[in-house]
């Protein structure tokens, strides 16, 4: 321990290799057992008539309410983003869903950016609707000043994502988040971009949302998500949302995120760093408008993203230049053979997706200059990558 009366705070790698586990209270087995299991019994009547009034806390009283496997994850995603209590959902987007439903109500207004998660801002469009909530989509590159006039008297919720899905815009985060508490406003965001590199609850967030599917699974193997929060009350509304839906994981997928979560650290800083090289190239080639990668210098939104990150995902974009046709860019897609198709992201490896005509924007023209592709990197070497891409770019111009 260090001199001063403080202990000195453990370094994130350190923290990730013990969080969540307790070897010899598990007969010496490294990890923790994989609990499953629906009915939990109880020694007498009275003890679980007790143990149902302890409903907020972390108690076996049925499945749905999780058990130790989903405890141990709740615990490590909750210490990860500096909050109290975390709820794991089956998918990112139940993570996304749940929370929305919790604090808002029929004849509420909601402000989401307009570079959220595509079925988020369906989500918004159909059901929420349907249930008398009001979606408002906003400019996500907006400041405390330009937000303020969106806000009516029955705004409940203003939703972030930072950076944007697809279009990569960074949001003034501490600002936003003035605005909308100064209003009775709760501010809601999805920090899977962001993850361990951006803590939301020290920037105003009220609810943090990830979708674990991506780095902290890491492996493209299983959905799930989490929703945190850092005071007793916010608790109260969305574990009481959540378990009133029915909302639960498989402990064999809370199982694998936690394993997940071991090497977390070591993936991401070399993702990262493969990313920033790679982005980097790209911005070198002619054939190439603009690089949206937050924390490459001169990228959009790069201020901000060194004031309050301390990381960034291996996920940008890549606008190319304006002559390109759709049929271009997906020969030049297609011809790849370290990029995988699809969506998703934060496994170890590679995807690369063109995202033109397919992308809804309201509230912004949505116009990035030319055709753009949202490329993932995974663990392959760099070198590889960037030889596969180059031979890409003469595609495009092969046309
Ligand atoms: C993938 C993703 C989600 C949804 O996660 P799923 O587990 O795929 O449902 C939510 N938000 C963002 C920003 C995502 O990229």
């Amino acid at each position: 321990m260090a001199d001063d009366a403080t202990p000195r705070r453990q370094g994130f790698g350190t923290r990730l290799a013990h969080m969540g586990r307790a070897p010899l209270r598990e007969r010496g087995f490294v990890n923790p057992p994989l609990v499953r299991g629906s009915t939990v019994l109880y020694p007498s009547c009275e003890d679980r008539r007790a143990t149902a009034k302890r409903r907020l806390e972390q108690v076996l009283m049925y499945g749905t309410h999780g058990g130790p496997t989903h405890f141990a994850l709740e615990d490590a995603i909750a210490e990860i983003e500096g909050g109290t209590r975390c709820q794991i959902y089956s998918t990112g987007l139940a993570a996304v869903a749940v929370p929305l439903l919790a604090f808002l109500s029929a004849g509420d207004h909601l402000l989401m950016p307009d570079s959220v998660y595509g079925p988020a801002r369906h989500l918004c469009d159909t059901l929420l609707r349907r249930y008398g909530v009001e979606t408002t989509y906003y400019d996500p590159t907006l400041d405390e000043g330009g937000i303020a006039p969106l806000f009516r008297p029955n705004t409940r919720v203003l939703y972030l994502e930072s950076p944007g899905s697809h279009t990569f815009e960074m949001q003034d985060v501490p600002a936003l988040a003035r605005a909308a508490h100064a209003r009775g406003a709760k501010v809601l965001m999805d920090n899977t971009w962001g993850f361990h590199h951006f803590q939301p609850f020290a920037h105003g967030v009220d609810v943090s949302i990830q979708a674990l599917t991506k780095y902290a699974v890491g492996h493209s193997d299983v959905l799930l998500g989490s929703a945190t929060v850092a005071t007793d009350a916010d608790w109260e509304t969305l574990r009481t949302a959540s378990t009133t839906l029915g909302q639960y994981a498989s402990p064999d997928d809370c199982w694998l995120a936690l394993r997940g979560l071991r090497t977390l650290k070591v993936r991401m800083e070399a993702q990262e760093a493969a990313g920033l090289a790679v982005a980097r190239w790209f911005a070198g080639q002619p054939q190439v408008k603009r690089v949206l990668h937050p924390a490459l210098p001169g990228a959009p939104g790069h201020e901000i993203w060194k004031r309050d990150f301390t990381g960034a995902a291996s996920l940008f974009g890549v606008v190319f230049q304006p002559r390109y046709s759709e049929a271009d860019i997906f020969r030049m897609v297609d011809g790849l053979s370290l990029f995988g198709i699809g969506a998703s992201w934060g496994g170890y490896e590679s995807l690369a997706l063109p995202t033109t005509n397919f992308i809804t924007r309201t509230a912004t023209s949505g116009d990035l200059g030319g055709p753009a592709v949202r490329f993932h990197i995974g663990l392959e070497e760099v070198e590889d990558l960037i030889a596969d891409l180059a031979a890409g770019l003469q595609r495009l111009d092969a046309g």
